[in-house]
């Protein structure tokens, strides 16, 4: 235990739980597919393989903690706050491993109220807010804590911003729980605020502001929701420090810095905006490898991309968003989502409800560039290709040089 009631380092069962977390998650067909130089090819079919894809560093810890976690506490009672990581099947096998969601994930009905000082409750990857991490506090349980070391980084970043009197300007969504408990980090300090800002559209709102273009009830009617109690925008915005959710898409943050740093020059001359405004790139160097080695991939287009991953997974949407720029792009849950030869179940870009395809699967060969975010399962992505092997009449074992 490395904090009263906190546990951040998991428990040393590492190697006693590998098995498990091998039988649940492990692909052989995808271990191929790495040591073959991430293709594979069957007749009428070629699969190639962005070099950097699923499961990151930060995801394979908070699974391993979950899985010591059962195997240190059998039979103790234990939660999770909400979804550990944003894959379904994930979630699901550790509901079945006698883990309760305090959020109500996969129909759970616990509520903080219920738990007792006996209990033991896991914090996702991707944080908790202070609020809720008071609470759980309070109830004296035992707390696993598997916050991502790229997310603490953010919160140091953002808590300076916060100390030093900095209004925060995270890119990031609202309804995504790590920006939710990094914004709640300003707040720790008296002089904290923050703002949230989702894309390049709403930083232009912050950047017209800033500027003298704007209109505070018209500011506040915008963002009423994603600022911090109290938030005046013809005050609070005069020194400002950058942020990101660490799955955001880079070159989209690196553009925001961009725009609201040249704003601050242009209020403030250059020698004082240095003064008033601070820019860290807080994106995750695994999200950053993933879009790294999608664009790479994407340099030489295939005829369809398929990516795998949840559906309310920030970083996978933002993989399918690469990719579409590029050729026809599917992002999928699970291989169940490849219905049929004619049929695929996929999240459009940017919407937020999944819906139907039709005709996505040309007849004759076809060459498909796969790709899955952090916190898809290589297990998930060994389906995906063994259905795409079924629907194409190959099987997965008679594959061509
Ligand atoms: S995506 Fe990045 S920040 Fe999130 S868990 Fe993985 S490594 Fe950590």
């Amino acid at each position: 235990v490395s904090h009263e009631g906190l546990v951040r380092k998991g428990f040393g069962l590492r190697r006693q739980v590998a098995g498990d977390l091998s039988r649940d998650y492990h692909s052989q067909l995808v271990a191929r597919a790495r040591e073959a130089g991430h293709e594979l090819r069957w007749p009428g079919l070629a699969l190639r393989i962005a070099t950097e894809f699923g499961f990151c560093y930060g995801v394979e810890r908070a699974v391993d903690y979950a899985y010591e976690t059962r195997m240190k506490f059998p039979d103790r009672r234990r939660f999770i706050t909400g979804e550990i990581i944003h894959n379904p099947r994930v979630n699901t096998r550790l509901r079945e491993l006698g883990f309760e969601f305090l959020d109500g994930t996969g129909g759970s009905e616990a509520q903080v109220e219920d738990i007792r000082s006996d209990d033991v409750v896991l914090l996702p990857a991707f944080g908790v807010t202070t609020e809720m991490l008071t609470r759980l506090r309070e109830t004296g349980a035992l707390l696993v804590d598997t916050t991502c070391g790229s997310v603490l980084a953010v919160w140091k970043n953002v808590e300076r911003y916060a100390r030093d009197g900095f209004t925060c300007l995270i890119h990031g969504k609202w309804n995504h729980e790590e920006t939710r408990a990094t914004a709640s980090r300003a707040l720790l300090y008296p002089e904290g605020r923050y703002l949230v800002v989702l894309d390049l559209d709403e930083a232009q709102a912050v950047a017209d502001h800033i500027t003298g273009r704007g209109d505070a009830a018209a500011f506040l009617d915008r963002f009423g929701e994603v600022v911090s109690p109290g938030f005046d925008p013809d005050r609070h915005l005069d020194r400002v420090g950058m942020a990101n959710q660490t799955t955001m898409l880079s070159s989209e943050s690196l553009r925001i810095a961009g725009l609201i740093g040249r704003a601050m020059v242009e209020r403030w001359g250059r020698k004082e905006a240095a003064e008033r405004f601070r820019s860290f790139d807080t994106i995750c160097s695994a999200t950053q490898d993933r879009q790294d080695a999608v664009l790479a991939l994407m340099k030489q287009p295939p005829d369809l991309a398929i990516v795998i991953g949840g559906f309310n997974s920030s970083n996978t949407g933002h993989l399918a968003e690469i990719c579409s720029e590029r050729c026809p792009t599917f992002h999928v849950e699970t291989a169940e989502d490849l219905l049929s030869a004619a049929e695929i179940r996929h999240r459009p870009i940017g919407r937020r409800e999944p819906a139907t395809a039709r005709a996505w699967l040309p007849d004759g060969p076809v060459e498909i560039g796969l790709t899955a975010g952090a916190s898809t399962p290589d297990r998930e992505i060994g389906r995906v290709i063994e259905r795409l092997c079924t629907l194409r009449g190959v099987s997965p074992d008679e594959q061509v040089d």
